[in-house]
């Protein structure tokens, strides 16, 4: 899967770099080793892959070079990754030098190499990947970079016949590090294979990629194998932000703010993490072995958009609560008979729901912590609505996790709404709860039915009967309220019972309104089908409820579903029995029941807008 290359703002921001540095001369190629001064001195590309794998690029950005330095990076994320952190650590330690690239730069006892950024380092880093002799550990090599690259790589051989024939100094160093018994075995091994390593071809393009590897957590964007295991990335990006730039280190993070990698062919490649990757490619270097164009790029990107690591754009706040309410103010959108309604606003004090929003790290989390100890006192219950939260990433997660124990441990109940998408979260929390009596409810897909939950529960707490056992008879029906007994009669010789099962459809979206129901026994729910798929609840009655009266004003088709939740039983009012105008006994019927209706509307109308009030405060 190949990403497109776009031509949007961004790009035109590249081309525009490409040109303003395309006539820099200063700096000169690598001469050291003979063959990287044939390259074209000239040449200049550069590419930015998103963490989207979206791919930018200007200039010579498939023009191929050997790799260099920049290996030493990546082949450190395989030693870590072979031999587990701690014991890399015995042979290579994490400290900047401060010298250059080729120093000899060993702690002084134990010659163990300062950083692997260095020569030293990268040699000994090589000899830690794992295979049974040099070729096996190239091969396995040269797979990880291809996993980073996303295609097949391949090395140059004249410019490793050149460094082979002409690296006495590296050779030296690796002789060294024999001595000190840092490098175990024939030390030409893991020298060779790192002079192989060095001479990996690759592009502008293809490190860019690599680098967005890096910043997407170890993942390639664009082909989604993974390269590094995610812990190792950090790692990885703290050695190339402290050393990657050789002697140059302090002050490239000082100034361009990303973990980066140089490399004597001409390559840079820098990274921000959770972004992108940005990649330079220009032979010519500055006296510290950097291309000094690849300098000139990234400091570029970084200033021009604001982009070193270190500046934080975005802080969490206790904007992360969006709203907090009880169940006393807000109900679920299930109608409830007048008892239980009044009930839950004597009671729904007892449950507070948090209403979360944007990203839950660490600060979000602590405000939520501190906010819900003070304001569950006096409460049994606590309602999470995670459905606006972004992420929740680990230290949040944990935080929120402490505090769900403690609130359970007092005795109260947690309830989690809409957290579908946060699996990673639902995961640790399953974990931590995982063999205990007591565990947050997790069921909820939106905070209406978490809501509806808890009513039940508090409900059932004070010992009102459930909505599924309640029947209410015509003459106890609200729309009935002040028929005289003979009214009541007449009313019910105009309608017909009806039973529906659990499923079944009363009313279909875009159908005419042609009946008022009164609902005697069951439930009904009222729904929308969003995008073909998703049944949206809009309310859902329970007994002594009436739906459907738009029949009762002329010429409307019905704007949602209106299924039975459980067995259900109907009174069924055609509207049209009504218009008896000369039966003046009917004309007064008409008249009581248009009236309760308009009450009726009007108790729900004042109840939502209470609702919205404190919804949106
Ligand atoms: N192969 C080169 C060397 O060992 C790599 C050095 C570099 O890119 N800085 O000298």
């Amino acid at each position: 899967m190949e990403a497109v290359v776009r031509t949007t703002s961004f790009q035109h921001y590249l081309d525009q770099l490409y040109a303003r540095f395309l006539d820099v001369r200063d700096g000169d190629v690598a001469n050291y080793i003979p063959e990287l001064a044939h390259v074209d001195a000239d040449a200049f590309g550069m590419a930015l892959v998103t963490v989207d794998g979206h791919v930018y690029q200007a200039g010579d950005s498939r023009t191929p070079f050997s790799i260099q330095s920049i290996s030493k990076a990546f082949t450190y994320g395989i030693a870590l990754e072979d031999q587990g952190p701690a014991r890399v650590a015995e042979k290579i330690d994490v400290e900047p030098s401060g010298e250059a690239f080729n120093s000899i730069s060993l702690e002084p006892k134990t010659g163990r190499p300062r950083n692997p950024m260095i020569n030293a380092g990268a040699i000994v880093a090589t000899s830690l990947v794992n295979g049974e002799d040099a070729a096996a550990r190239l091969e396995r090599i040269l797979a990880k970079f291809e996993h980073y690259a996303g295609r097949p790589l391949g090395i140059n051989p004249a410019i490793y016949e050149s460094e082979r024939s002409t690296g006495h100094r590296n050779r030296a160093i690796a002789h060294l590090l024999r001595n000190y018994e840092i490098l175990e075995g024939d030390p030409e091994e893991p020298l060779d294979a790192y002079f192989r390593q060095c001479a990996i071809e690759v592009t502008a393009r293809d490190l860019a990629l690599m680098g967005a590897t890096l910043a997407n957590d170890g993942v390639n964007p664009i082909t989604a194998v993974r390269a590094l295991p995610s812990p190792l990335v950090p790692n990885v990006l703290a050695v190339m932000a402290t050393c990657g730039m050789y002697d140059y280190s302090g002050n490239w993070i000082f100034q361009v703010g990303m973990p980066a990698k140089s490399g004597v062919g001409g390559g840079v490649v820098a990274v921000l993490p959770g972004q992108f990757g940005l990649a330079v490619y220009s032979p010519r270097l500055d006296a510290k072995g950097n291309s000094v164009r690849g300098i000139a790029v990234c400091e570029s990107v970084s200033r021009d958009f604001g982009m070193h690591m270190l500046r934080v754009t975005r802080t969490t706040t206790h904007s992360v609560v969006r709203n907090t309410y009880t169940l006393a103010d807000v109900h679920s959108n299930l109608q409830r008979d007048r008892d239980s309604a009044l009930a839950l606003r004597e009671h729904g004090h007892r449950a507070l729901v948090l209403e979360l929003t944007g990203e839950l790290m660490f600060v979000a989390a602590e405000v939520i912590s501190s906010t819900v100890a003070d304001a569950m006192s006096g409460r049994d219950w606590l309602i999470l609505d995670l459905a606006r939260v972004m992420a929740v990433d680990n230290p949040g997660g944990a935080l929120l996790t402490a505090l769900m124990d403690e609130l359970i441990d007092a005795g109260k109940i947690v309830v989690i709404a809409g957290s579908d998408g946060h699996f990673a979260f639902r995961q640790a929390v399953r974990v931590h709860f995982n063999g205990r009596d007591a565990a947050p409810v997790f069921d909820y897909a939106d905070v209406d039915r978490a809501l509806e939950y808890v009513e039940d529960r508090i409900l059932e707490s004070i010992g009102l009967p459930s909505h599924e056992q309640r029947q209410v008879h015509l003459d106890e029906q609200p729309l009935c309220k002040g028929l005289a007994a003979d009214e009541l009669d007449l009313f019910r010789s105009l309608l017909d019972e009806q039973s529906f099962r659990p499923g079944q459809v009363i009313c279909a979206e875009g159908e005419a309104a042609d009946f008022v129901y009164l609902l005697r026994h069951g439930r009904v729910r009222v729904s929308l089908t969003l995008d073909n798929k998703h049944n949206h609840r809009l309310g859902a009655y329970t007994a002594g409820w009436v739906f459907g009266e738009s029949a009762l004003f002329s010429d409307h088709n019905r704007s949602a579903d209106i299924i039975a939740d459980t067995n259900v039983s109907l009174y069924r009012l055609d509207p049209a029995r009504l218009e008896q105008p000369k039966d003046a006994r009917i004309a007064a019927l008409k008249a009581k029941l248009f009236a309760n209706l308009a009450e009726l509307s009007l108790d729900r109308l004042v109840r939502a807008n209470h609702e919205i009030r404190v919804l949106t405060k």
